[in-house]
């Protein structure tokens, strides 16, 4: 396969939005990304999905400013470099969290690279393992990376519905498949929002009787369309005294501290609760994990591997988000919202007609 079409390989000017210091909010800006190594490939953005990641990183987790976020992406292949061989000009593919890692520990040999010894790279406010230079991400007219971190989107997803599983759909995914969720399992799912509906159409794809756990009477209806078999409002004290022992694993999506030991008294003998919110702190009773020889357990995203089988998946089952399309314009105000948790149940900044 040639070099790029264009064969004029030099870095390149890229529309973006970008928070230029730490709480934004998010602006226009303008940046040059990298000319194509090798196995790099040139990706013009179509969809860019909305994730709690984006708004931590603009107030929390940001190391540099100016900060383009976004690990959500869905595109075509605008150019390759000399060296690519899965991908060619004109192919719809997807960029999720991390953009790179060492490739040869353990992790990555078993393309598990989220879990890379080194720390994986990731997709914005990282560093680039070649040049130093800082990561820029999603809210972005193109991105440039190495082709091992993309996907070919599968055929017949709807393009913004797919955005969001490169984040919240491998990080719900990837444990329901590592805790061996499937037929004769039942399985909880605390939080239907971003992550949560992902969760809940993907453990009963799999075969699983899922239970959503809510605060929200609201959202025991929606649970319910999203395939859940049941749903058990969590602020209920006797609902949840009559679920002990029941659970083979409980998914928490939860990211802020709450009174975990109803939840951990659901769990039958040896079986775990995986938190993916990371709060600050834990609260519950270590004496539960005796009891039952529970687990509490987290997860990273996803490597290369669990990315790839994670696509086929949905493809099998026509699976992707249900989301919101905005237009760049409107991302400050998807922001506010996301905080509120006001949105069914992604947003996704639809870039098709440009920046
Ligand atoms: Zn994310
Ligand atoms: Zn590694």
């Amino acid at each position: 396969m040639s070099s790029v079409p264009t064969g004029n390989n030099l870095p390149t000017i890229t529309k973006a939005y970008a928070a230029l210091q730490r709480g934004g909010p998010m602006v226009p800006w303008t940046f040059e990304r990298r000319a194509l190594r090798e196995r790099d490939i040139s990706v013009k953005i179509l969809f860019s999905g909305v994730c709690h990641s984006d708004i931590h990183s603009m107030n929390h987790w940001g190391q540099e400013f100016p900060l383009v976020p976004g690990h959500e992406m869905v595109g075509e292949v605008t150019a390759v470099g000399a060296g690519v061989k899965h991908f060619a000009v004109g192919d719809m593919v997807m960029i999720g969290t991390i953009v790179d890692a060492c490739r040869h520990c353990e992790a990555c040999k078993a393309e598990k690279e989220v879990y890379c010894r080194e720390y994986p790279t990731l997709t914005f406010d990282g560093l680039d393992r070649v040049d130093g230079t800082r990561t820029r991400g999603g809210y972005s007219d193109h991105y440039v990376v190495d082709e091992h971190f993309a996907y070919a989107l599968p055929h017949g997803l709807d393009p913004a519905g797919a955005a969001p599983l490169l984040c919240a759909g491998i990080t719900t995914f990837s444990p329901l498949r590592h805790w061996n969720v499937g037929p004769g399992k039942t399985v909880g799912i605390i939080g239907i929002g971003g992550l949560g509906h992902l969760a809940v159409k993907f453990a009963r794809a799999m075969g699983a009787h899922v239970v959503a756990f809510t605060t929200s009477p609201k959202k025991a209806e929606q649970a319910l369309k999203l395939g859940a078999h049941e749903v058990v409002l969590s602020t209920d004290a006797e609902q949840m005294a009559a679920q002990a022992y029941r659970f083979d694993f409980i998914l928490d999506t939860v990211s802020s501290r709450y009174p975990m030991d109803p939840f951990l008294a659901a769990l039958k003998l040896d079986a775990t609760l995986c938190s993916l919110g990371i709060p600050d702190q834990f609260d519950f009773s270590p004496m539960l994990l005796a009891m039952g020889r529970r687990s509490i357990a987290s997860s990273g995203s996803g490597g290369t591997g669990d990315t790839k089988e994670m696509l086929a998946f949905c493809a099998e089952h026509n699976i992707v988000a249900d989301v919101e399309v905005i237009a760049m314009a409107q991302i400050n105000e998807a922001f506010a919202r996301v905080e509120q948790g006001d949105v069914h149940y992604r947003f996704v900044v639809d870039m098709s007609k440009g920046l």
